[in-house]
């Protein structure tokens, strides 16, 4: 029970990568809220965890949403311990096609919400007196180039700078902030962004030669939410079957 007591807030928790990590940190002993801009799959989710989770819905690309999501944690929970950036949406367009609007939407939720949800949790955390923790799901899109990538890659580079800049601003109130970027998992997200050509170069690519499971991603999570990990800020951990280190692969 690493997290015993502990109130976590998980964005885009009502399935995917967000909603392995809340059932994960609920196991350990959190309340968890599960909020996303999906009410309906959040509830379900929420409902499936039982007495210690509860739905929120919010859409991270609205600031008065987000503020309105910080508020209810309060109120109905006292507090808030943990925040899970892990709202993120993303399409594979090339930097010569992707449309103005296509790019804002995806920078908006991915990074300004990511934004607008630690102003909210630090705020309280700070407040609080007894730190917290803030977690950033980025992406190896956003430390590599790759074809397609451009907005998703540039709104996950941008927060992983941010991670590094809260990390440093947030130490002193007793607040770590670390990032996991995940390889490549077949969510609803992951089966936009891949195609059975990209499926079949990541098996050659990733030394570990699968793609990854959202579990994998939720323990890393687990582990940076912990007292484990109290010596250990701004940083990265890749959970990525090796792809970021790999250079040549021979078959
Ligand atoms: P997913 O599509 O399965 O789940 C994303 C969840 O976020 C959904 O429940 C969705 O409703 C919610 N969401 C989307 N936009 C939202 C908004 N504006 N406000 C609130 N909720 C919103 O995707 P996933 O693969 O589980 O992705 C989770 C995170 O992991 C994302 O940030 C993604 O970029 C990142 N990631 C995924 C992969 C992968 O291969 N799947 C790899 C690296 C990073």
């Amino acid at each position: 029970m690493k997290l015993q007591g502990k109130v976590a807030v998980v964005t885009g928790s009502a399935r995917g990568i967000g909603c392995a990590i809340a059932e994960a940190m609920a196991r350990e002993g959190a309340l968890v809220v599960i909020t996303d801009r999906d009410i309906d799959e959040a509830n379900r989710t929420a409902a499936r965890i039982g007495t210690s989770a509860i739905a929120i819905g919010a859409d991270v690309s609205k600031p008065e949403e987000i503020e309105a999501l910080f508020e209810q944690t309060t109120s109905r929970l006292g507090k808030v311990d943990i925040l899970v950036n892990n709202a993120g949406i993303g399409v594979a367009r090339l930097v010569v096609d992707i449309a103005l609007d296509e790019w804002e939407r995806i920078i908006r939720i991915n990074l300004t919400g990511a934004f607008l949800c630690s102003q909210q949790a630090a705020r309280r955390m700070i407040a609080q007196g007894h730190g917290g923790k803030i977690i950033n799901i980025v992406s190896l899109s956003g430390q590599k180039g790759g074809v397609g990538r451009s907005a998703y890659g540039a709104s996950k580079a941008g927060l992983e700078v941010l991670n590094k800049i809260m990390a440093v601003e947030f130490a002193d109130s007793g607040i770590t902030v670390n990032a996991i970027a995940p390889g490549p998992i077949m969510t609803e997200t992951g089966k936009a962004m891949h195609t059975q050509e990209t499926v079949d170069a990541y098996h050659r690519l990733i030394p570990q030669r699968r793609y990854g499971e959202p579990a994998e991603i939720a323990s890393a999570a687990v582990f940076l939410a912990s007292d484990d990990a109290s010596y250990i800020t701004g940083h990265t951990l890749n959970v990525d079957g090796g792809f970021l280190a790999a250079g040549l692969m021979f078959p």
